[in-house]
C-alpha cells in the first residue's frame, strides 16, 4: 500500500529570514525604513527612529536614560509629560 509521505517543503533560509524581519516603519529623523533587525526606539508618540538617530539628537539626550528605562522592558507606555516635544 502506498503511503504517500507529505513533505513539508523546505524553507529556504533566505524565506525564513524574510519572515522573521519586520518593517517598523519610517524613521523619525532619517526617514529611512526601520526593520526589526536594528536598533530603534519607539516614542510615546508611537514614532520609531533609529537609536543611533536618535542619540545624534541632541535634545534627545536628557530623555535617554528615561527612554532606556523604560525600553529594557520594551513597553512603549511611557509618561507623556517627559516627553515634551
Ligand atoms: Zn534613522
Amino acid at each position: 500500500m502506498g503511503l504517500k509521505l507529505k513533505r513539508k517543503p523546505k524553507r529556504t533560509w533566505a524565506r525564513a529570514k524574510a519572515q522573521r524581519i519586520r518593517t517598523v516603519g519610517p524613521c523619525r529623523y532619517c526617514k529611512a525604513e526601520i526593520t526589526n533587525d536594528m536598533s530603534f526606539v519607539i516614542f510615546a508618540t508611537k514614532e520609531p527612529a533609529h537609536y543611533e538617530c536618535m542619540k545624534k539628537d541632541d535634545g534627545q539626550q536628557k530623555v535617554e536614560k528615561n527612554l532606556w528605562a523604560n525600553l529594557q522592558t520594551k513597553m512603549v507606555e511611557k509618561k507623556p509629560s517627559a516627553f515634551s516635544w
